[in-house]
């Protein structure tokens, strides 16, 4: 049944919306209600993100809901909106942007803090330029499962409430069928709404758009003396660097960290053609649309510091020179290097950083690239080793002279440190080396079931995403390597 938006009626969610970034004014966004979407089905839901904002997990999967979260029936409350952004993209400046088909609802007040619901895929807005306004499935499964893939694994991100599916055409290098994620994250301002302001020369609503940034997420800024927007700079910067130090340590690509997907709250937001490293390495490009490799793996902290430069000129009107925004930048140089060292060493279960530990790590980088060996698997397996056999780490490996010297430095060092003791080292290595992770294999097996209307498979995949560290009993299979069609997945752009 095609199921038109009724604007007379609107569901009250019972819960406590507000719509401060529709309070910033006209400048900022447009106001635009989702297109109503033909017949939807529930694809997945994460009743913790429904905890989250704190709505009724039973609720969740009423069909008010489901009318509700495809934007087929306005919620009290709510202020849909589209906001406007620019950027660079692959390195240029693309000019203006904006949210080309997610439309923010509004915010809900949590115990949390605030949290901003979007509906991503709900329809044309004012910024969508060539585009339909539109979401696919197999984006949007993606886009779902990764959310809360990297929550559970302790990394900052947006979170996923839902993945609704309609069985609407959309057109994409084929036909496939439309899907809206309903995500959630504090804020989703990025670093192009700044770049926005500052190129069209808009330098009040820079400011302003700059004090609502720190008065509600970086209230510290105004406390350390000096001016507020470079310390807004640096703080930046040191949430980017603590993010992307976890994506290097979990082998995670994002695949598109152009300035308009870069969170001015350092979380992980706007998956596209993401992947979970299989075989290392270390120059691997995830990303089929990205032929200069611009967002390989080893690039990304490097890129991460070129989007920070892009913030920091952006910011420039706010400051008192340039050199104020090039001290803000500074820290990052060192501050990224030391995070990543702090995330691999306790990879290694070494819990504090000396001297030598970095050549230890490289040495190992070194020895996993030549092999190809399985960058997941291989850290769950020494995660094991500290207390059973190391065979299994030695058969990842074509030489095995090289990891013996390697391991036997490693133990070395582990063994070396006060009060060692094996039990506790293995336990929190397999806190840190997590069994699972969302292949691009598992992805794509979840999807073309759900194409074909069955999402078990999603649930299940789900609920190991979710206990990512756990080794649940009959789910051996996705910890396993990847079948060899796993590196003729192409995955790009279109989404
Ligand atoms: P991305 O790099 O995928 O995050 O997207 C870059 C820009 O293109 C953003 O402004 C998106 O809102 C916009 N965009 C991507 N796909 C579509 C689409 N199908 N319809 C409208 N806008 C889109
Ligand atoms: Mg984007």
């Amino acid at each position: 049944m095609n199921r038109p938006a009724d604007m007379t009626a609107s569901l009250d969610l019972g819960l406590p919306w507000n719509n401060r970034f529709a309070g910033l004014g006209e400048a900022f966004h447009s106001l635009r209600s989702p297109t109503p979407l033909p017949s939807p089905h529930w694809v997945g839901t994460s009743p913790a993100v429904a905890d989250l904002i704190g709505l009724d997990r039973a609720w969740l999967s009423s069909p008010a809901a489901l009318d509700a979260f495809t934007g087929n029936l306005p919620i009290a409350g709510t202020q849909p909106l589209a906001s406007v952004y620019s950027g660079h993209q692959f390195g240029h400046w693309a000019g203006q942007l904006g949210d080309g088909r997610a439309i923010l609802l509004g915010e809900v007040d949590t115990p949390l803090g605030p949290q901003e619901v979007q509906l991503k895929g709900a329809g044309l807005t004012p910024y969508s330029r060539m585009g339909d306004g539109r979401a696919v499935l197999r984006s949007s499964i993606r886009e779902f499962l990764c959310s809360e893939a990297m929550h559970a694994l302790g990394i900052p991100t947006s979170r996923a409430l839902c993945v609704i599916g309609s069985p609407a055409p959309v057109r994409r290098e084929e036909i496939e069928t439309a899907a809206v994620v309903t995500r959630v994250a504090p804020s989703f301002i990025r670093f192009g709404h700044f770049e926005h302001f500052s190129h069209t020369g808009q330098h009040d609503h820079l400011r302003t758009l700059a004090d609502f940034v720190i008065d509600r997420f970086y209230p510290v800024c105004r406390e350390v003396g000096g001016n507020p927007y470079a310390a807004l700079l640096e703080a930046v910067s040191e949430r980017t660097a603590e993010m992307v130090a976890q994506w290097q340590a979990v082998g995670f690509c994002h695949g598109v960290m152009n300035t308009d997907n870069m969170s001015i709250l350092g979380l992980t937001i706007d998956y596209g053609p993401f992947q979970f490293l299989d075989a290392f390495n270390p120059g691997h490009v995830c990303n089929h649309s990205d032929t200069g490799g611009r967002y390989a793996y080893n690039r990304q902290p490097n890129i991460a510091y070129w989007n920070l430069f892009a913030l920091a000129q952006a910011l420039l009107p706010l400051m008192d020179d340039q050199q104020q925004a090039m001290d803000a930048l500074e820290p990052y140089k060192a501050l990224m290097p030391a995070a990543l060292q702090r995330r691999m060493n306790a990879k290694l279960g070494l819990t504090e950083v000396q001297e030598g530990d970095a050549a230890l790590t490289e040495e190992l980088m070194k020895l996993m690239a030549q092999d190809a060996v399985d960058f997941t698997i291989f850290w769950r397996r020494l995660s094991h080793a500290v207390i059973g056999n190391l065979e299994p780490v030695r058969d990842l490996f074509l030489q095995r002279d090289a990891i013996d010297t390697w391991i036997e430095r490693w133990r070395a060092r582990l063994e070396d440190q006060p009060g060692f003791d094996a039990a506790t080292t293995h336990a929190q290595m397999l806190r840190t080396n997590p069994q699972v992770v969302l292949r691009n294999h598992l992805g794509e097996l979840a999807i073309q079931r759900a194409k074909a209307g069955d999402f078990s498979e999603l649930a299940r995949l789900q609920n190991a995403l979710e206990h990512p560290y756990e080794e649940l009993p009959g789910q051996e299979d996705l910890a396993g390597f990847p079948p060899a069609w796993a590196g003729q997945i192409e995955i790009s752009c279109s989404s």
